[in-house]
């Protein structure tokens, strides 16, 4: 198959989404994106890059550093968080009050943001400097020493989170954070501020298609946590679209407010695609018609 044709014919076949949807606005520096980009690359197993449009430009990863969080802590303090986070889809908006005070504080999914504030809640006790952690891991499975948390999109978030300092301070009250809520709040908005580009996230997250094996081919997780974290972003990676995401792209994927989708097709590839025009559940539209061609024409989905 000739990956590279195929992503530039994807570029050309995608423009009549592109600029569909609405750019987050609720971060107003999210808000200030053109609506106008679209970028896709493919990183192999073996880490060939194949990409297209706008690959190689930078945007604000969001929600999909949650999935590196989730890998940092199963890595670094196994099964533990699943006493703390369910691994339900939630039924509910990402940023939802109402479900967590039915369960008693214990949220339904590590991709929800309650999940992944206690995710990261979690990896600030297991590694002191959670963003950092989440940033060196980035860096170092791409390749690419320069990704650095963009400050302008995480004080524009710090000043507008009044509903994640909420869910932080009722997950506080139920005893289920152990660290303090304004340290939990800095460094969720800090990794979720990271800026990369469609060739950097897909070869970063070439461990969840390598049965946890890190780019120098030592193992960051077990075969086992890597199914694991695969199955939990197939069913609760692209908020309440999760389903609609298996049925039309069929593989397990992590998508961010951003306009970014991280998707992975386990023992072969991942594949990255971007752009900010998002659709009513909060994924990108052009993205996700993006990744349905791209597995339509490969065959490349685990169904
Ligand atoms: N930092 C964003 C928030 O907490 C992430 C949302 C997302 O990408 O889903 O609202």
């Amino acid at each position: 198959m000739d990956i590279q044709n195929l992503l530039d014919d994807i570029v050309g076949s995608i423009k009549p989404h592109i600029g569909q949807g609405e750019v987050a606005g609720y971060i107003p520096e999210l808000g200030s994106v053109r609506a106008d980009h679209f970028g896709i690359s493919v990183a192999t197993g073996d880490g060939e890059v194949f990409s297209s449009g706008d690959s190689e430009m930078a945007f604000s990863i969001q929600s999909i550093s949650k999935v590196y969080a989730l890998a940092l802590v199963l890595a670094g303090d196994g099964d533990r968080i699943w006493k703390r986070v369910f691994r339900e889809p939630s039924g509910n908006p990402f940023n939802s009050l109402v479900q967590l005070e039915h369960e008693d504080g214990i949220p339904r999914n590590p991709f929800i943001n309650a999940g992944a504030l206690v995710v990261t809640d979690r990896l600030l006790s297991v590694s002191q400097d959670a963003s950092t952690a989440v940033r060196d891991l980035l860096r170092t499975e791409s390749g690419n020493g320069s990704i650095q948390i963009d400050s302008i999109v995480a004080d524009s978030e710090a000043r507008n989170s009044n509903r994640n300092a909420s869910l932080a301070h009722f997950l506080a009250s139920c005893g289920n954070l152990d660290n303090p809520v304004e340290e939990v709040l800095d460094a969720y908005i800090s990794q979720c501020s990271l800026a990369m580009s469609c060739t950097d996230l897909a070869l970063a997250s070439r461990f969840l298609a390598r049965n946890g094996l890190r780019a120098d081919g030592t193992a960051l997780l077990s075969p086992a946590q890597t199914k694991r974290i695969n199955a939990v972003m197939l069913t609760c990676g692209t908020y309440d679209a999760a389903g609609e995401f298996a049925y039309r792209v069929g593989l397990p994927g992590k998508s961010g407010v951003g306009g970014g989708i991280i998707a992975v097709v386990p023992n072969n590839c991942t594949i990255c695609v971007w752009s900010p025009g998002l659709g009513r559940s909060g994924n990108s539209v052009a993205g996700v018609a993006a990744l349905d061609e791209f597995t339509t024409r490969t065959g490349l989905s685990i169904f």
